[in-house]
């Protein structure tokens, strides 16, 4: 179990298009850096559709996964990969939670993540409907919430092996100041 908690994971973490637009680069990238996660890769990125569509296959049946095709792929992302121990849960409590309604403030999503602004997303907000995960059967919104982070270990390599090409990661070290060991 310790083992297990010492493990050193690889996350895939993205600035969704929104995020991009919106001026966010480098607060978001600043709180996984002062989080003291380790940078291996990062670029700007415009994606196609087919890549989209392979990162999200999981949720191809949704009834959002068209418009949330159109909206990954609206304009550019920047992809990273971070790792350290426990990374991949570190940074989606870092986070927040998926509909930015809900997200705590002190998350990514709970600061910095904006709703799309139609009246029904009011009517979530105050609990008269169900949130976010059901609420847009209808398949109309796409949820923007400004940055993307893997939900497992195994995806996040599967995520970093399909965003990034070989030579686009670096092996590096930081040198670390002692105590930050103890
Ligand atoms: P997360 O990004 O928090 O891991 P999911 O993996 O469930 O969330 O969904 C992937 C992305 O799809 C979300 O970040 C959001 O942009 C979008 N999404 C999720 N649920 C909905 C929904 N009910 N309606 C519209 N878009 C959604
Ligand atoms: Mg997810």
């Amino acid at each position: 179990l310790v083992a297990s908690m010492e493990q050193v994971d690889q996350t895939y973490i993205m600035i969704k298009p929104d995020g991009v637009q919106r001026g966010l680069v480098g607060e978001i990238i600043s709180r996984f850096e002062k989080k003291g996660f380790l940078l291996k890769g990062l670029k700007l990125f415009e994606c196609t559709k087919e890549l989209a569509e392979e990162h999200y296959k999981d949720l191809r049946e949704k009834p959002f996964f068209p418009k949330l095709i159109d909206y990954i792929t609206s304009g550019p992302v920047v992809c990273m990969a971070w790792e350290g121990v426990g990374v991949v849960a570190s940074a989606r409590k870092l986070i927040g939670a998926t509909n930015p309604l809900q997200a705590e403030p002190g998350t990514i999503r709970g600061d910095l993540a904006i709703q799309t602004g139609s009246f029904s997303e009011v009517v979530f907000a105050f609990g008269l409907l169900k949130p976010c995960k059901e609420s847009h059967s209808h398949g109309k919104l796409s949820c923007r919430n400004v940055v993307h982070g893997s939900d497992s270990p195994e995806n996040g390599l599967r995520e970093i092996e399909l965003w990034f090409k070989e030579g686009e990661l670096c092996q590096w070290t930081q040198v670390q100041a002692p105590w930050l060991k103890e």
